[in-house]
């Protein structure tokens, strides 16, 4: 049978070979797959000219996916060193890569990218129309905004996150109620100011019929976009971004009506104390649309260190109903990220996402850690290396650092208390001290 979304297709009772991808990948029935697909809570992004894709579906009972945000910009324009990211983050696990190219030329990256990677897709096309148009700002019509919007989705990407919570009534909320840190969106700010300069309503809130018709035309999923998230932990959960997500409830609402799938994209800095709370207001708010939050990172002070503040912010949101959790890596709030900052804002992330998954009780997701405890416990340090998140590291620390015992390690020798529990406990003597 013919359809449109996949969010068409599981209406339908049609059962697509993705929804069947995504069963065999989280172990489920894909009956149950189908069902939230058709309930808006699990999304499949797929466009239908990205054609090398393997499909991931975000949902809060799947495991947790990441995200790895890459492209150029003015000051990093090599091309072949954003593909090389690109390969090295989907080999190391990221389900998903928004590229955010913001200088040069952009399409052919993107059209690169729906031709050869097999992650999920995503864009922000409002970056994109001020380097595609290459003129002032307030030059740019509502036309020519939607005109880049439909360019991205026939280009194959998967998820493109627009700015379309913050239309007038939120920007005049966002103006009577101070925060300390404004808009830190990039999307959100540039919109914002487009509106201040014109006058003009968010065009892609006018025009979000319209929005919907081409989503729906090629299938992509829309990741409503948060310009209000909180910059920095004091402007968390205050009422510019409260009453963004009350209008992203609704967009929700509008899109499902055409089939459209909807992520809703959420903070941001935030107080460890403020997530369980607000992934519960989202999730009653946008009636279970998954989460797609950007951190949270729970303290500003940690600039060189915001993979770890975003990670622990991760594992707490991704526990309480988060489902994608966008990599926040070391050089966050200081620079484009290099091969190697991006390697350990993935790792951090895939971390947080894991131990999320534990926590949540997702299917399968122990297995990982028992493994490595049976690893521990009978002292195998080469099973340990094949099953840790970064093997590489795990060899490097063990061989910078020789121990006097080959079955220990430096950490305490002949102390070690695996190996003497396993001495003592199968009978034989333990004595450190004479011991050679
Ligand atoms: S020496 Fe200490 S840290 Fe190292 S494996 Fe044994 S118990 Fe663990």
């Amino acid at each position: 049978m013919e359809y449109t979304t996949q969010m068409n297709a599981a209406r339908n009772n049609v059962i697509t070979k993705e929804m069947k991808a995504v069963a065999a990948y989280e172990q489920m029935d894909v009956e149950e797959v189908r069902d939230y697909v058709a309930k808006g809570q699990i999304v499949i992004p797929a466009n239908k000219n990205h054609t090398c894709l393997k499909p991931y579906g975000i949902g809060r009972m799947l495991k947790t996916k990441i995200n790895v945000n890459l492209g150029t910009s003015k000051d990093c324009l090599d091309l072949d060193m954003e593909m090389e990211k690109v390969k090295s983050a989907v080999n190391m696990g990221a389900e998903a890569i928004m590229d955010l190219s913001s200088f040069g030329d952009t399409q052919t990256f993107r059209r690169k990218l729906t031709k050869e990677c097999p992650a999920i897709l995503g864009t922000v096309p409002i970056y994109d129309a001020v380097v595609y148009y290459n003129k002032a700002l307030k030059d740019i019509t509502t036309q020519e905004w939607m005109d880049v919007f439909r360019m991205h989705a026939e280009d194959g990407v998967d998820f493109m996150t627009i700015h379309c919570g913050i239309n007038k009534r939120t920007a005049q909320r966002f103006k009577d109620n101070k925060r300390i840190t404004n808009i830190v969106s990039r999307g959100g700010s540039i919109i914002f100011a487009w509106m201040e300069i014109t006058g003009n309503e968010n065009p892609f809130y006018e025009r979000f019929d319209e929005v919907l018709d081409i989503c729906q035309k090629y299938d992509v999923t829309l990741s409503l976009g948060d310009a209000c998230r909180p910059g920095c932990i004091e402007d968390g959960s205050d009422i510019s971004q409260i009453e963004e997500l009350v209008t992203l409830g609704e967009l929700t609402k509008r899109a499902w009506e055409k089939d459209v799938q909807v992520m809703i994209e959420g903070p941001g800095h935030m107080p460890l104390n403020q997530i369980q709370a607000n992934m519960e207001i989202q999730n009653t708010i946008c009636k279970g649309a998954p989460f797609y939050v950007l951190g949270p990172i729970v303290t500003d002070v940690a600039p060189g260190y915001d993979h770890i503040t975003a990670a622990i912010g991760g594992a707490i949101a991704a526990t309480y109903g988060a489902s994608f959790l966008c990599y926040v890596t070391p050089a966050e709030h200081l620079r484009l990220p290099d091969v190697n900052d991006v390697k350990e804002g993935i790792i951090a992330s895939k971390i947080a996402a894991h131990a999320a998954d534990v926590a949540k009780g997702v299917k399968g997701a122990i297995d990982w850690d028992h493994k490595m405890a049976m690893a521990r416990r009978n002292l195998d340090w080469e099973t340990m290396f094949e099953t840790a998140i970064d093997p590489e590291k795990a060899r490097r620390y063990r061989k910078d650092s020789t121990p006097e015992r080959e079955d220990t390690c430096t950490m305490c020798g002949k102390m070690c208390a695996i190996r003497n529990m396993n001495k003592i406990l199968n009978g034989e003597n333990v004595d450190i001290m004479e011991e050679e």
